[in-house]
């Protein structure tokens, strides 16, 4: 049975109570989990301190990026046992859950790399004052994390605050926690002092909610829906605390007449199929100029049929969504939309010889969807993928910009010119030309506008997210 990792050690929660942890592939529970409680994330909010007030604490940059970069490795050794539990816990094909590993990795060596680079400024004032500008770490960071990229998130949000001398409490998604608690091993293993590095699992409104209203955190970061991030933000503002919210997105590819139509319809198609569409930076609505309309949809249609969703080792196109919730979730938006009429234009299938109580979705494209469609404005979370035509520049660039979102998006055109006017018209924290990233980049700072969040993780960026600007003005004389 799993348990939390609190300063250093495994421990059961104080309430003895469980929760099951279930395979989507199969709907069947697999090991249990701690409820967590408010006592539980009081004890580890208290290592935390400890351990920021000392021996981590204490510690050189250079320190703390050795042990990120010891974990990088160990990461890499067991990236075989890591990708099983992770496609075990959320369903996702092995060869994705293999890459999410790796990248896990990545994000312990490139902060493990950057923790002894971040370095301050020194500014030109009086004549007889000397300035510096100095970063230091807020304290103690609260991580809350979603379901969809356990080990993947891990490394995006918790590695960073590590790498700056900050020390971590995660609660992690109740639906999926195993690799999350695995890298708590490795990084103990890695020579990580105790208490530097928290974990409690449990429920969102009981240890996510303890977490989010404790006294003595310095920061809040959270992914997951606007409905929980908005909460989660009103608990910060009542202690003016920063908080960092990554909320999802509803992104766009802008296809023109005069793409690499090709190249195209590949990127589209993994952008919407990948982890089943249950990814922040999914690539949910295609918008293709009129002129070529018919031609690419058909085009992409035509793949899209041959899609499957399957087990973890069948490793197709995508797996199951993670719980009963998502999957009635989302085959209520096909269902609805099917229902009024909406043109199906293309549906992958589930593959044969799945477990009939894994919460499988077929793929499914529609269009063309009508703009103020529920299908054009609201985040699905899965594979769902809607075409609409645009006449011109401006009608793509008005579409795009037109939900409530703005995470990510990918313009599709070989006009240079057009290539950054679109890109700089784009209300959303990345733009791709030519190319789609959901997911990936470590080195590149991500995040959103709008009701996709505020703040950015990853890349050397985020180093700065997680400390606190000094200025020490001296007076020294003459
Ligand atoms: P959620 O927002 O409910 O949960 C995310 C995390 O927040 C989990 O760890 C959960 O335990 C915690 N949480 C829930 N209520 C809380 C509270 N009151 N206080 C503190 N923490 C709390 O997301 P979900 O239920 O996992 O998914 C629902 C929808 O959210 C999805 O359909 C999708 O649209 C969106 N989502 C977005 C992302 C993303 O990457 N942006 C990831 C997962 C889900």
């Amino acid at each position: 049975m799993a348990q939390h990792f609190i300063a250093g050690q495994w421990v059961a929660s104080t309430s003895g109570e469980t929760l099951p942890v279930i395979d989507p592939a199969t709907g069947q529970p697999f090991d249990q989990i701690p409820r967590g409680t408010a006592a539980d994330i009081d004890a580890a909010v208290s290592a935390a301190r400890a351990a920021r007030n000392g021996a981590w604490g204490r510690m050189t940059a250079t320190e703390r990026g050795r042990i990120l970069l010891r974990m990088s490795a160990l990461i890499l050794e067991r990236q075989e046992s890591l990708a099983q539990l992770e496609a075990r816990d959320t369903g996702k094909p092995m060869s994705q859950a293999r890459n999410d590993i790796v990248v896990a990795a990545r994000y312990c060596e490139f902060y493990g790399g950057a923790a002894d680079k971040l370095h301050g400024e020194h500014l030109p004032y009086l004549n007889d004052f000397q300035v510096v500008v100095v970063h230091e770490p807020y304290g103690v960071t609260a991580h809350i994390l979603p379901w969809n990229y356990p080990a993947q998130m891990f490394g995006r949000s918790v590695v960073p605050a590590l790498a700056t001398g900050n020390a971590a409490v995660l609660k992690p998604s109740e639906d999926a926690c195993m690799t999350p608690l695995a890298l708590c091993g490795i990084a103990k293993e890695a020579g990580l002092p105790d208490g530097a590095l928290n974990v409690v699992c449990g429920l969102g409104e009981e240890a996510g909610h303890a977490l989010t209203h404790h006294g003595d955190i310095d920061f809040v970061t959270f992914t997951g829906s606007p409905e929980v991030g908005t909460i989660v933000q009103k608990a910060a503002a009542e202690r003016t605390l920063k908080c960092v919210l990554e909320l999802g997105g509803k992104s766009p590819h802008l296809v023109f007449d005069d793409a690499d139509l090709e190249r195209a319809a590949t990127f589209v198609i993994k952008a919407i199929t990948q982890n089943a569409g249950q990814t922040c930076s999914a690539g949910s609505r295609l918008l293709v100029q009129t002129s070529i309309y018919e031609r690419f949809v058909a085009m992409v249609a035509e793949r899209f049929a041959h899609t499957r969703a399957g087990t973890p080792e069948q490793d197709r196109d995508c797996g199951p969504l993670i719980n009963r919730a998502q999957q009635q979730r989302v085959q209520g938006f096909i269902d609805r939309a099917r229902a009024s009429g909406l043109p199906v234009l293309a549906q992958g299938r589930v593959a044969e010889g799945v477990h009939p109580g894994g919460y499988y979705v077929a793929p499914t494209l529609f269009g063309p969807v009508p703009r103020q469609h529920e299908l054009a404005c609201d985040e699905v979370f899965g594979p769902v993928l809607s075409a609409m035509p645009f006449e011109d520049e401006a009608d793509a660039i008005a579409l795009a910009n037109a939900t409530d979102y703005g995470l990510i998006a990918a313009v599709w055109t070989r006009d240079g010119g057009r290539q950054t006017r679109v890109a700089r018209a784009m209300h959303c924290g990345q733009v791709y030309i030519n190319a789609y990233g959901a997911g990936g980049g470590v080195e590149l700072p991500f995040g959103g506008v709008k009701r996709s969040g505020h703040g950015r993780e990853k890349g050397f960026l985020a180093l700065q997210e997680f400390c606190t600007v000094k200025t020490i003005v001296q007076y020294h004389g003459q």
